[in-house]
């Protein structure tokens, strides 16, 4: 049975940070962690074992295109029909494309992450590519697919009464045979009857549904222009999203109603920074209590470390609470780990606990700029690098292995 003796473990949901003196797992689930009392700092270095790391928010389809959209618009970069990224996609062959996402996974995989929540363009065809990568990569994929076409007219989303086309409602049937749930750009990319048809489908078959709503303000004014109502409102009232992305320019009024609907929130900071816009309101959302993950976004805008996510995040969230205590490190951390237990569920845990799925990362903290950390949860937060990561596992598969690991 593979074990670990004499290291940190972060245990539990509430990711406390304790003595170890046997970490083990056995195929997929973890058998032992014999605790030997709380444990913060570190004094002459330690190997942490922290929970595998969840990216809420990813378009890994686009990675192939890394700082692509430099000089672009969110507008001229990223929206549909024409927008860099579509126009791109639309070019490139499986063949040449495979290698960019399975490349892209398997960095999440060398920097800590066992599974990332995507919005996969190219209907069907695109969830399968990705579910070809995940497979390859061992990184789970929670694919959620987006029409290949823009189903309406301009004119169709101005008036607001059509249904989803015969042809789209096939492609719906098809994508979610193979990935997760549903996403779309934002809640204007489709009429109030198409998001009322494809909520029925997406229930029926138990799958998720998902929308980016508030990355800036046109999302709001186009909504109540068309609705009288603002995209937020609508994604939860007509659509009823299991989780709602960016939040970058949401009032106190909206976190409001996301926290009273019980949504999950994804926010994802470095990609708002990237595109000039806003910073989202974290420290505002943390203390409306929403629930909430992180993701890293477009492959186009970031990579997809959720340790370069976790340290900006954690310094801006610090920065928007003006004072010295908020928020705990252990907040910031959970939006990449016990907070995706809420909604994915079934064997998806975020945490770790004897008889749990063995989904953990292995740091070296061993290492001289961590061995004297005097706060375990923050150094993982803002000092550890992909280099400090000694293994990635997955239910027990090792999806990373730095040499220096040898379990
Ligand atoms: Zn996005």
């Amino acid at each position: 049975m593979p074990e670990i003796r004499d290291c940190i473990v972060l245990h539990g949901p509430d990711l406390a940070p304790h003595r170890c003196t046997r970490f083990a797992w056995e195929h997929d689930t973890i058998t032992a962690i014999d605790l030997a009392g709380p444990c913060l700092r570190i004094d002459n270095g330690a190997l942490v074992v922290i929970p595998g790391l969840t990216n809420g928010h990813t378009h890994m389809g686009d990675s192939f295109l890394p700082d692509g959209a430099t000089g672009l618009t969110l507008e001229e970069g990223f929206f549909r029909p024409h927008g860099y990224k579509y126009r791109e996609l639309a070019k490139l062959t499986r063949e040449a494309h495979l290698p960019h996402i399975t490349a892209h996974l398997a960095y999440m995989a060398r920097t800590g992450t066992v599974r990332h929540l995507d919005f996969r363009e190219q209907g069907a065809y695109g969830a399968a590519l990705l579910r070809e990568a995940s497979e390859l990569t061992g990184v789970q994929s929670v694919i959620l697919g987006q029409f290949d076409g823009v189903p309406f007219t301009a004119e169709e989303l101005r008036a607001n009464q059509a249904d989803l086309p015969a042809a789209n409602r096939a492609e719906l049937d098809a994508m979610l045979s193979i990935a997760d749930g549903f996403s779309e750009s934002t809640m204007n990319d489709l009429t109030d009857g198409a998001w009322r048809e494809i909520r029925e489908v997406t229930e029926r078959c138990g799958k998720l549904r998902a929308i980016h709503c508030l990355e800036n303000a046109a999302y709001r004014d186009t909504s109540l222009a068309v609705t009288g109502r603002g995209d937020l409102v609508r994604a939860i009232e007509v659509y009823d999203a299991h989780l709602i992305v960016h939040l970058t320019v949401a009032t106190s009024d909206e976190i409001a109603l996301l926290v009273r609907s019980g949504k999950t929130g994804v926010i994802n900071p470095r990609a708002n920074a990237n595109l000039g816009l806003p910073l989202p309101p974290v420290a505002a959302l943390l203390h409306a209590g929403a629930k909430l993950l992180l993701g890293t976004d477009n492959g186009l805008l970031n990579s997809p470390s959720m340790l370069a996510e976790l340290d900006f995040t954690y310094k801006i969230a610090k920065s928007q609470f003006a004072n010295a205590l908020d928020p705990d490190p252990a907040a910031i951390l959970k939006l990449a780990t016990s907070n995706v237990r809420g909604v994915l569920g079934g064997d998806v845990y975020g945490w770790l606990e004897t008889g749990l799925p063995a989904d953990f990362v292995v740091l070296d903290f061993n290492r001289r700029h961590l061995r004297a950390s005097r706060h375990a949860v923050a150094s993982v937060l803002t000092r550890v690098t992909p280099d400090d990561v000694l293994a990635t596992y997955r239910q027990g598969r090792a999806l990373w292995r730095d040499p220096r690991f040898l379990s």
